[in-house]
């Protein structure tokens, strides 16, 4: 079922009733496949009233339509958004045209089980976080994936007519990049992003598998996806790309039609992939980074501060009196007060190098590069007034408002040990005594020995706005 409760459907254009039985038994039962056995039945079931679908193509009946009548289909299926599989032998692949951008996953006959099970699931699990996030986070630029932007590809090949036949057929539709010695193209790659590599395998000097096994030690570049060329057309040398993770295999002499469409179906599939790991990240409900990302972002922050002998400060937020609050408005009212409250902070925290992160519940955090206890305290006291600024009413608190504690812990001198969790742990100390001494303050230490040395705490001031009943806004971004 897709998030709205719909049924999740398979539409598979075939005149072979045996290839859809053959879906239908390796899709699992919750999916409904129909088979429509032309393009007008296509047509006719694609003007439905949306609800989850995915295009199955036969290779094969695609085959008797001409390059017009394909492209157009392609282009109605890719505005739709649905998702589409082709299926068939890959043999056949050169028939589709370049246009075949909207291709999200190619299966060769037979069908393989783990494979389309594998692919649904990533299809799904992204509908339900795109249409969780949708209504709470509009999409941000990088959101809309590798399709939607010139895809930059990095094709590298010691012979000079293979780069320059790769090049005349991508360059209309990517950005290409062309190299003819593997230490020029890892020079290149060092400071520079690729969607994908076209990477020959037999070189002078550096293999293409060697190559790839550099790319693999790259923690940046292990994901690019990989397609090999070569002219080794044995299985055991294909095997042997894709068992050093390879995602394709082309072999020479190429079409370059199977070329395009190759390239077009794994960037489609890379981008898919791109946007669910960007929203494994994000927290649905306020839209910031969650603790997965806070974790690991606030980790790199650490060794690079550690390295450079720079203070570093870590923070921890908690709404003042939720329970209260949710039992006062309700949980509904609370779920808005958080988006606000996120809205807030994020105001405040905007560096390029700070991070501000749902932590949990209601509590955030936050990791500030390069801040030392001064710029803590000065930023403690801005967050402590983002929110009160909010004036979101709450009988139930001491200011009228939804207010925020916050503990910080500051390291300008860093020692051999220090760990995240140790820095997090006493944040976390200093928000319960912000609590203790009243809420609505911040308390302060800074690295030292022991637990940390106290260095502050600010209390609310006395003069505040008064709140108003309609304040909450969505301030979610
Ligand atoms: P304190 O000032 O000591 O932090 O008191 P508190 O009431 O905020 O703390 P407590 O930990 O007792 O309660 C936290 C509340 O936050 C309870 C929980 O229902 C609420 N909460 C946590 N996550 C969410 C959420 O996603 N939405 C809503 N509406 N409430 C949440
Ligand atoms: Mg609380
Ligand atoms: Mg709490």
């Amino acid at each position: 079922m897709d998030p709205a409760g719909n049924l999740h459907t398979c539409l598979v254009a075939t005149a072979k009733p045996t290839l859809t039985v053959a879906l239908r038994e390796t899709l699992p039962p919750d999916v409904d496949t129909i088979q429509v056995p032309d393009l007008d039945g296509l047509h006719r079931v694609l003007e439905r009233p949306r609800c989850e679908v995915t295009v199955v193509l036969d290779l094969q009946w695609l085959g008797q339509f001409t390059d017009d009548q394909r492209r157009l289909l392609a282009t109605e299926i890719a505005t739709r958004q649905d998702f589409c599989w082709i299926i068939g032998h890959s043999s056949n692949a050169k028939i589709l045209s370049s246009e075949w951008t909207g291709i999200t996953f190619f299966f060769s006959l037979p069908l393989d089980r783990f494979a389309v099970h594998a692919q649904l699931a990533t299809q799904r699990a992204l509908q339900q976080r795109l249409a969780l996030s949708e209504t709470m986070v509009p999409s941000s630029k990088e959101d809309k994936g590798v399709t939607n932007r010139q895809a930059r590809i990095l094709v590298l090949d010691d012979y000079a007519p293979n780069l320059k036949a790769l090049e005349f057929v991508l360059e209309p539709h990517y950005e290409v990049v062309c190299f003819n010695s593997p230490v020029a193209a890892w020079e290149w790659l060092e400071n520079r992003e690729v969607d994908l590599i076209l990477l020959d395998i037999l070189m002078p000097d550096i293999s293409g598998y060697e190559f790839k096994s550099r790319l693999h030690r790259s923690e940046r570049l292990r994901d690019v996806p990989v397609i090999f060329m070569s002219a080794l057309d044995e299985a055991s040398d294909e095997s042997k790309g894709l068992s050093l993770g390879a995602v394709d295999y082309i072999t020479k002499p190429f079409s370059f039609d199977v070329v395009l469409a190759r390239v077009a179906r794994q960037l489609s599939h890379f981008g898919l992939k791109r946007q669910l790991e960007r929203l494994s990240l994000t927290d649905d409900l306020t839209g910031l980074p969650n603790r997965r990302y806070f974790d690991s972002f606030a980790q790199t922050a650490l060794r690079a501060a550690q390295r450079a002998g720079l203070p570093l400060t870590v923070a921890m937020l908690d709404i003042d009196l939720f329970k209260t609050f949710n039992d006062t408005y309700g949980h509904v009212a609370g779920d808005e007060c958080l988006a606000n409250v996120a809205g807030a902070l994020r105001d405040v925290i905007h560096r390029e190098t700070d991070c501000v992160a749902r932590y949990g519940g209601e509590e955030f955090a936050c990791l500030l590069y390069d801040t030392d206890a001064e710029g803590a305290k000065s930023l403690a006291t801005r967050l402590l007034q983002a929110v009160r600024n909010l004036c979101i009413p709450h009988i139930g608190a001491n200011a009228d408002r939804v207010t925020v504690s916050v503990g910080l812990h500051v390291t300008e001198q860093w020692q051999d040990l220090t760990d995240l969790k140790q820095l997090l742990d006493q944040a976390d100390r200093c928000l319960y005594r912000a609590k203790g001494k009243g809420r609505n303050s911040f308390e302060i230490t800074l690295q030292g020995e022991g637990a940390g040395r106290a260095i502050g705490v600010t209390d609310a001031p006395s003069e505040l706005p008064q709140p108003q009943g309609k304040a909450l806004r969505n301030r979610v971004r």
